[in-house]
């Protein structure tokens, strides 16, 4: 341990030895806390995906860095929304963009600024909307959790299934098109369709792409087929900070979704609040992400799976299986079954034997059939233990 004179001499005496001493100094002086262990909360294997509850994806090193270097200082946080905005409305080449804090609150965000416009009256009014437009319409196939945060701004969601449907419950009270990236194979009416009905009607039309990139195509068809408003987080596949997201869109949407949240303070998004870290963090992850050799990441996703099913698909009674889930978490998944009579442990049990043990394993936590893992969150050497995990479990 470090006394204080000790300390204080080596101070001392770094003028003299020079800037590598110096540095070498700096670098050991503060001894990195172990935050996690010290609260109890050991760190656990991620062989789940980008679940909020399992704090999403690992930021990139870059994205810590700068938020390390905007930390030092202060600015007009409005300056720094615009300048941020701009970039990544120009790196995706669309043509408006703000960082809310995740995609459930650019689906606030959006939906109030399309109730609301520039209407300051309507802005501190909602949710309630008397005398405001009213309406969402979606798709019954495209209903899904995150639609509270839609309804949190007072409307109403109406769900129908056609097009002749969707057409005549257009009226002056509707205030969006909802869709839902993922559910476009449920849904009747597809991506194309539906942009062009919400055109032809002069509705706007959201899409939330939250969790659906990589691969960055499912980001750019939306963005290309012309929907006014997308939603996507920026702390899953893009590895940026896990409270901040991408609104992107119409110039007049996002200014007025801006006008909606944070500084602003009588506004229903002020609780969605994002810092200038989350800003320039979310810029640089998104950066990365589209410079980003995708396919030789899918390649390591896939040596991953290969080598937990090589292990555990030499144990007699053991079944692999190499899957990827379309749209939402596109990426190489491995799905592990097995003979009951043989191995008498069901999915439930293996789950809850990986989560005891140490280090701590999580698996995607509603596999459709026996286990299921996903290799994109795992760290260096982690697929190998979790292969042998389960291996022993299994054999046991
Ligand atoms: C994860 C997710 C959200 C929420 O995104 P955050 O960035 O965590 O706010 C919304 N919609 C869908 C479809 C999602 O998968």
């Amino acid at each position: 341990m470090t006394d204080r004179r000790s300390f204080l001499q080596r101070l001392s005496s770094v003028p003299l030895l020079g800037p590598l001493a110096a540095r070498t100094l700096a670098a050991k002086e503060p001894a990195e806390h172990d935050f996690l262990r010290e609260l109890g909360v050991p760190p656990i294997i991620n062989g789940a995906g980008a679940y909020t509850m399992m704090t999403g994806s690992l930021m990139r090193p870059e994205v810590v860095r700068a938020i390390e270097s905007v930390s030092r200082h202060f600015v007009r946080l409005d300056e720094l929304h615009d300048a941020v905005g701009k970039r990544i409305a120009a790196l995706l080449g669309c043509e408006a963009a703000m960082v809310p804090s995740g995609a459930a609150a650019g689906l606030t965000l959006g939906t109030a600024a399309c109730i609301t416009g520039s209407n300051p009256d309507f802005i501190q009014r909602i949710p309630d909307t008397t005398g405001m437009k009213s309406e969402v319409l979606v798709q019954k196939t495209h209903r899904f959790p995150y639609d509270h945060m839609v309804r949190n701004c007072g409307i109403r969601l109406i769900e129908v299934e056609t097009r002749q449907e969707l057409e005549s419950a257009i009226n002056p009270r509707t205030a969006l098109l909802l869709f839902l990236n993922k559910a476009e194979p449920l849904g009747r009416i597809k991506m194309e369709e539906f942009v062009q009905i919400g055109k032809q009607h002069g509705v706007p039309t959201f899409n939330d792409a939250a969790a659906d990139v990589p691969p960055v195509e499912n980001l750019m068809r939306p963005l290309r087929l012309g929907f006014d408003l997308i939603a996507v987080s920026g702390g899953k596949g893009i590895r940026g900070p896990q409270s901040a997201g991408l609104l992107l869109g119409r110039r007049d949407l996002i200014a007025a979704a801006r006008m909606n949240t944070a500084p602003n303070s009588d506004t229903i998004g002020r609780s969605c609040k994002v810092n200038k870290e989350e800003m320039v963090g979310m810029m640089v992850a998104l950066e990365s992400f589209l410079k980003e050799d995708h396919a030789a990441n899918m390649r390591e996703w896939d040596r991953r799976v290969r080598a937990i099913s090589d292990l555990l698909s030499a144990v007699p009674g053991v079944r692999t299986e190499r899957f990827v889930p379309p749209i939402a978490n596109q990426v190489p998944h491995l799905r592990v079954e097995w003979d009951a009579a043989r191995i008498p442990l069901t999915p439930a049990q293996l789950m809850q034997k990986l989560r005891a043990g140490t280090p701590s394993i999580e698996l995607v936590p509603e596999p459709e059939r026996g286990v299921e893992i996903a290799s994109w969150m795992l760290q260096p050497g982690e697929a190998e233990i979790v292969a042998h995990r389960i291996r022993a479990l299994l054999t046991a």
